[in-house]
């Protein structure tokens, strides 16, 4: 519900494949070591997330340590150019101008060795500098009257062109050539001071070591480029810590993804920081939460319905049994019933003692047959009355009555070779229908019929039972009771006679037969 794809998340997205294959990349992508899907080329959210912090370190490290560069080396260039000229200025204060007057005017030896004294000691105080000389400027033409170098190197071309064009500054006020010109030519740098009156000036000049310069400004360089390394560095650790400490709230919210999917309990997750994952997550588990309880209502609902559906099965089978039982009874009535109909309609039809048709049954069959009549042959009828019956029953009981009576029947039904056309007409008398046979055929078959009884053996030895028949043909368009009536006139006929006889009307004529 199974989903919940989480499973259900994954459903209307796309396939389950594709599902899987996606929390697969977002597995691999959110795992601890980063690592990117293999062929995929796909950028994890961890190294995304070092790129961007190590690109925006990189640029801000960069434009900070250029900064730092620039800014820190025009201020040292600045210092350096200001201590040459405080140099410059502290040398043009410890020479003598008389003793350079001297020199320049007379070329004392004593104030020249002063002179050189003094610039040697200036400059053995201050290591990074690399000379200092005395310049007398005449006219267009300069004169080096002394430098800490020694004699050899007075003369005309000691100076440099940039400290030629500097000297005409340099007699009215200090002066320091360009630095960085100087630094990036990796020249000496110069500073050059009036000294003397300003009708007759002098210039001291001092040079810096350019390997002085070159090496602090390499100096600078290292410590920066150190600096930005220290800064990279710093930052990587931190921006990799920063990484791993979002990526382990994303793993947190691929934990109760999975968990979700899985349908298993949402997994306790680290405490909150109060960041705007925090909500995200906060926001997830009420999600994940709603989507619990809401599943576990659609599985109580569905489990009530499958009780409710079992049940009402159960209900349907037992109804269903409950039916198929009262179909069958009702089946089984309505066979008795249509039994003991067949049984009542046997009896409403038959005679009970004799099993011969009774009066009505035969008279059904007399209908019958005066309808088959009026297109064919007509047919005959025979009475028969067991004489002096009521003696027999007096005599020998009503039992033996009975069993006269069926014994009776019995010859009759053997005679007919048949029960459709024989019946119990009443009492003691039996009736004999005979379609399609004529007068004579009919008092024969009544004849044979009073002999057979005559003969037939009775249940009491020594007891001799006879019959008295009338026997009538149906006349062309005669009615059925006039028929009857004639007949029975016979077997009255039979009886006036003494009994034990059959009589045959013709017509309204009557005639013995035996
Ligand atoms: P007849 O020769 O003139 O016909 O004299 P009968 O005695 O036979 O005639 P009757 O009409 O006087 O008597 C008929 C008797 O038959 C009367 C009656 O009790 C008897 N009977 C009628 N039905 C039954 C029956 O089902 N069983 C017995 N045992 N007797 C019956
Ligand atoms: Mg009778
Ligand atoms: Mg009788």
């Amino acid at each position: 519900m199974r989903g919940a794809p989480p499973r259900k998340l994954a459903e209307r997205s796309s396939s389950p494949n594709g599902e899987a294959r996606r929390l697969a990349l977002y597995s691999a992508a959110v795992d601890g070591g980063g690592r990117a899907v293999r062929g995929e080329g796909v950028l994890t959210i961890k190294r995304q997330l070092l790129l961007s912090h190590l690109a925006v370190i990189l640029l801000g490290a960069g434009a900070l340590g250029a900064y730092m560069y620039w800014s820190v080396s025009a201020q040292m260039l600045d210092a350096v150019s200001q201590r040459l000229l405080d140099n410059v200025r502290l040398i043009e204060s410890s020479l003598d101008a008389e003793d350079i007057r001297a020199l320049g005017d007379r070329a004392d030896s004593a104030a020249g060795e002063r002179v050189i004294g003094r610039l040697r000691r200036a400059i053995g105080l201050n290591t990074d500098l690399a000379s200092a000389y005395v310049v007398e400027p005449r006219g267009d033409s300069l004169r080096v009257l002394a430098t800490s170098l020694g004699d050899g190197h007075a003369g005309g071309n000691f100076l440099s062109s940039e400290e030629t064009s500097l000297l005409h500054r340099g007699m009215e006020r200090a002066v320091v050539s360009d630095i960085r010109s100087a630094a990036s030519q990796r020249a000496e740098l110069s500073a050059l001071a009036p000294i003397g009156t300003a009708q007759h000036p002098y210039v001291v000049g001092v040079r810096l070591d350019a390997d002085s310069l070159q090496r602090s400004l390499h100096l600078l360089r290292l410590s920066t480029l150190g600096a930005i390394l220290f800064g990279v560095l710093l930052a990587l650790v931190l921006s990799r810590l920063l990484a791993e400490r979002q990526l382990r709230r994303i793993r947190s919210l691929g934990d109760r993804c999975r968990a979700l999917a899985a349908g298993e309990p949402q997994p306790t997750g680290q405490p909150p920081i109060g960041d705007e994952f925090d909500r995200v997550i906060a926001d997830f588990d009420a999600t994940a939460q709603r989507l619990r309880e809401a599943s576990a209502q659609r599985e109580a609902a569905l489990t009530a319905l499958t009780q409710a559906n079992a049940q009402l099965e159960n209900r349907v089978e037992e109804r269903t049994r409950a039916i198929e039982e009262a179909t069958h009874q009702l089946k089984a009535e309505i066979e008795n019933r249509l039994q003991v109909e067949a049984l009542l309609a046997e009896a409403a039809l038959t005679d009970g003692l004799t099993g011969l048709l009774n009066r009505r049954a035969m008279l059904e069959m007399l209908v019958q047959a005066l309808m088959a009549s009026r297109g064919q042959g007509g047919f005959s009828v025979v009475l028969a009355d067991i004489d002096h019956f009521k003696r027999i029953n007096d005599v020998h009981g009503h039992g033996i009555g009975d069993q006269v009576l069926a014994a009776a029947a019995s010859e009759l039904e053997q005679l007919q070779g048949d029960n459709r056309h024989a019946a119990r007409w009443g009492g003691e008398e039996f009736f004999l229908l005979l379609p399609g046979t004529g007068l004579m055929d009919a008092c024969r078959r009544a004849e044979e019929l009073r002999a057979r009884i005559e003969r037939m053996p009775t249940p009491v030895r020594g007891l001799r039972v006879t019959v008295s028949l009338g026997v009538a043909e149906i006349q062309a368009g005669e009615a059925l009771e006039d028929c009857l009536k004639r007949c029975d006139q016979a077997l009255y006929r039979a009886k006036d006679a003494g009994r034990n006889a059959v009589v045959a009307a013709r017509g309204n004529a009557f005639a013995t037969i035996s």
